[in-house]
């Protein structure tokens, strides 16, 4: 008989009962290291105390009134955006693939309200992840998450990534504007190049198209910055958010210049929970947190020293690893052996990692990891690495 919960996840054997900062705790008792942090969602670790206190008071006092009424927590949630970012004007939803899709109604609404109804299509990269709704599954462009969904939904093109020789001829008369990640995250941690990012925005501003950032998985301090489109020195017109920004609560939100978020006018877009008292309060929090003084400067020291943990172990155990991919807290180990392997062998022995495409492990630890925990888990990936390499070669630890 089939589960209570439906099938569409192969989840490990594993349920956590509480957590503390980087460590979670399995309802076994058993302690894991968590460099997965919910995918690159709990930016302040497991129960902290300030999010937990906000949270729960926001709770007592009212959870939920819908867009029908103004929201004070919303309303400082964007303003704290908007001062610390490009952006002008910011829409909240409760997902990356929710905003994802917001981006790319305000994109085509700002072309049909500008004279253009013809600029519909976004143009997308080779290896993108934008989400699971119909429409960003076809932005995603990836044949094993369309299979077996029915018609794609069109509107939606792809050229290679990180190739400027080939993206002019990719736009045409009815693009409407590109969308890119900073730094692939579920086909691999792969970096765009500051010489793709420059070039996108040339080709927009010479076509007279939108540039958006999926920052979803970028976004909110991953890399050292608040948004990682901040390391190009290009300005975007639009930019989505999610996974950090609520430090695991579900929030999401599109950040935009008044060019474009001028056109969301009353009635044209929508969403009943998004931006409730309860999500913009978490989001308060994390905000605040992650721009107070001196913590994006803890992201790029600590990014910077795991990587150089991360060389040393591609130098240590070339025949597990091969190199490191990434910047910040966002790092990606490409295994030689199955990543899925590696991945399990690491939980085996208290590392909580989650594997990406192209056969990567990826790290992504709460923003306020240490360069101590750092060195934890380095440790715990020597482990893996030699308990891997033992049932690699047998033969060699024989001899040895
Ligand atoms: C995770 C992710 C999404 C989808 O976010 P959901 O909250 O799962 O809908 C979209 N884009 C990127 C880059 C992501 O990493």
């Amino acid at each position: 008989m089939i589960s209570a919960l439906m099938p569409n996840y192969k989840r490990a054997d594993l349920a956590f009962e509480h957590g503390n900062g980087v460590w979670l705790t399995a309802s076994d008792g058993r302690r894991y290291l968590d460099f997965a942090a919910g995918i690159a969602v709990s930016s302040l670790g497991h129960g902290n105390p300030k999010l937990v206190k906000a949270i729960a008071e926001q709770a007592a006092k009212v959870m939920h009134v819908s867009n029908l009424y103004r929201i004070p927590q919303a309303e400082e949630l964007a303003e704290l955006l908007v001062k610390n970012s490009f952006a002008d004007s910011v829409l909240f939803c409760n997902s990356g693939a929710e905003a994802n899709e917001g981006m790319v109604k305000t994109i085509r609404r700002a072309q049909y309200e500008n004279g253009h109804p013809e600029r519909t299509r976004i143009l997308c990269f080779d290896g993108a992840f934008h989400g699971r709704t119909l429409a960003m599954i076809s932005a995603t462009g990836n044949p094993a998450y369309l299979k077996g969904f029915g018609p794609v939904v069109d509107g939606f093109d792809h050229a290679p990534f990180n190739n400027t020789n080939t993206l002019r001829s990719a736009i045409t008369p009815e693009t409407a504007g590109i969308i890119v990640e900073p730094i692939q995250g579920e086909s691999g941690v792969k970096p765009a190049t500051e010489s793709f990012i420059k070039a996108l925005r040339a080709a927009c501003d010479e076509y007279g198209i939108y540039l958006g950032f999926d920052e979803v998985q970028t976004g909110i301090g991953r890399t050292g910055k608040l948004f990682a489109h901040e390391w190009f020195d290009v300005k975007p017109d639009i930019i989505s958010s999610a996974k950090g920004i609520g430090g695991g609560f579900p929030l999401g939100a599109v950040l935009a210049t008044e060019e474009l978020a001028k056109h969301l006018t009353p009635g044209s877009h929508g969403t009943t929970y998004g931006g409730n008292p309860l999500a913009c309060n978490a989001g308060i929090i994390v905000l605040n947190e992650v721009l107070t003084p001196g913590f994006m400067s803890h992201i790029q020291a600590v990014g910077e020293a795991f990587g150089k943990m991360l060389d040393d172990i591609v130098q240590h155990f070339p025949h597990i690893f091969d190199s490191v991919r990434g910047m910040g807290l966002m790092r990606g180990l490409h295994c030689i052996p199955p990543a899925g392997d590696v991945m399990a062998v690491a939980q085996h022995h208290g590392l909580l990692t989650v594997s990406a495409g192209d056969n990567v492990l990826r790290l992504v630890p709460p923003l306020i990891v240490t360069e101590e925990e750092c060195r934890m888990a380095y440790d715990l990936l020597i482990t893996t690495a030699q308990d891997l390499s033992s049932t690699q070669h047998p033969q060699q630890e024989k001899i040895s």
